[in-house]
């Protein structure tokens, strides 16, 4: 589940609190173009650590700096997916075998002992997730810890009333895979759904 630590090279120089609830911004666990660091808060806003010198609340850092436990984690909940790409590297399609899945008390369980142990940001994919059917809940849960949430989908369900149920659950950044022009995309993807690429767009 836990697959990969990223580190800010340059710790912040923000008053600083390792008690979660305390935190007004968490800090992204990474650095983004020209070396700025993300900051984050809990209603969704966040900022570049340039774009606001003069912040004074006081910001999460991790335990992991203390303790050396990870800063970010890639969480793959299902295995279920509504398409079926050549490329896919978890296997995932329509038919995934979902009867070893991990039932959604225990996602959420998980995700608050991901937040315990000092994680910063919670990236999660599939199989899509906006296939499970319990997505708004878990994603509610991960962000409400005061976990940054990054979402990778497909986007073949988005639809305006989804968009608006996901802007509620403040998700940090949501990626949508679009993999070349319609020909390439298609080819790749359309195993299952065809014209996924107009679709898309
Ligand atoms: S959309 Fe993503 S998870 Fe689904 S089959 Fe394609 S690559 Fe795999």
């Amino acid at each position: 589940m836990i697959s990969r630590v990223e580190r800010p090279e340059a710790i912040n120089p923000f008053p600083i609190t390792t008690n979660r609830t305390e935190a007004e911004w968490v800090m992204r666990p990474a650095l983004g173009p020209c070396g700025r660091i993300f900051y984050r808060r809990h209603d969704g806003k966040y900022f570049w650590n340039k774009d606001r010198p003069h912040i004074t609340e006081p910001v999460f850092v991790s335990r992991s700096f203390i303790i050396n436990s990870p800063l970010k984690a890639y969480f793959d909940f299902t295995n279920r997916c509504n398409l079926q790409c050549l490329h896919c590297i978890t296997s995932s399609s329509p038919y995934a075998d979902i009867s070893t899945e991990l039932p959604t008390p225990r996602i959420l369980e998980l995700t608050s002992e991901l937040a315990d142990i000092g994680v910063l940001e919670v990236a999660t994919a599939g199989g899509e997730p906006f296939v499970h059917p319990e997505w708004e809940n878990i994603f509610r849960h991960i962000t409400s810890a005061g976990l940054n949430l990054i979402i990778t989908t497909n986007g073949l369900l988005l639809t305006p009333n989804l968009v608006d149920r996901l802007k509620e659950t403040k998700p940090l950044e949501v990626r949508v895979s679009l993999d070349g022009g319609p020909e390439f995309h298609e080819h790749i993807r359309s195993k299952i759904i065809f014209e996924s690429y107009d679709r898309f767009i």
